[in-house]
């Protein structure tokens, strides 16, 4: 609880803040066009409650279940806290995660744009969420084939769904920047502002080529114990 008030001072954060807006100053863009996710996959309540002291307010994460133990009594204190599904969700999860979070980066498939759909609907809540794309054509990945972009937006809107954007996590070991350009190439063919692109590693990079959300972690919070993606 914040008894003084007083927002406490948080390293890390101050640093990120200080590089978002490096670079988005080098891209001639304003730093308030960048929302900083912080992923709190795998953290304590108590390793998240500093950050909340400190005003933020804008949080991801990526397993439904995880979510649902944490952050309702953080949501509590914290009323104005703004949540973000950033993980693979399945479609029996739809309705948990339609009542928990307030954004969802992770919508990359025909059955799960109609579960949430319905959901949306009987709830009377409609979280914007980002199409995410399989960006590297990797075979193990989420996200949905690029040539099914133009597609997968239209039925996202067909089940009244708000479209936020588009999403992706580059392959791991590549240099993510071609990859983050392509998907800005996508979002502005197809329309869209939202790119929900960049995490610890490359995050400026990211903002260079229009990221309006970055998702981070490990810069924020420190190593994971379990390396949990
Ligand atoms: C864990 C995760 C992140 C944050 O990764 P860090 O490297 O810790 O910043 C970002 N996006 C997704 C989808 C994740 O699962």
């Amino acid at each position: 609880m914040t008894v003084t008030g007083k927002k406490l001072e948080n390293p890390p954060l101050d640093e990120i803040g200080r590089k978002i807006e490096k670079s988005a100053k080098i891209a001639g863009r304003k730093a308030d066009e960048v929302a900083l996710v912080a992923v709190s996959k795998t953290r304590s309540s108590d390793e998240i409650r500093p950050l909340l002291e400190s005003g933020h307010r804008v949080f991801g994460e990526n397993r439904v279940q995880e979510a649902a133990e944490k952050w309702p009594a953080l949501k509590a204190e914290y009323p104005d806290v703004e949540l973000h599904m950033i993980g693979q969700l399945q479609s029996n999860k739809a309705a948990e995660a339609v009542a928990l979070f307030d954004y969802i980066h992770s919508v990359d498939r025909m059955s799960l744009v109609k579960a949430l759909g319905k959901e949306m609907d009987r709830q009377d809540r409609h979280p914007p969420c980002f199409l995410q794309v399989n960006i590297g054509e990797e075979s193990q990945k989420g996200g949905c084939d690029i040539a099914a972009v133009p597609q997968m937006l239209q039925q996202l809107r067909d089940a009244g769904i708000k479209v936020a954007g588009l999403m992706a996590v580059p392959p791991e070991g590549t240099n993510a920047m071609p990859y983050f350009a392509l998907l800005a190439k996508l979002a502005r063919d197809n329309g869209l502002d939202g790119l929900s692109m960049g995490m610890s590693g490359d995050f400026e990079k990211a903002i260079k080529l229009g990221a309006t959300h970055i998702r981070v972690g490990t810069a924020l919070f420190g190593p994971r114990e379990t390396n949990q993606t």
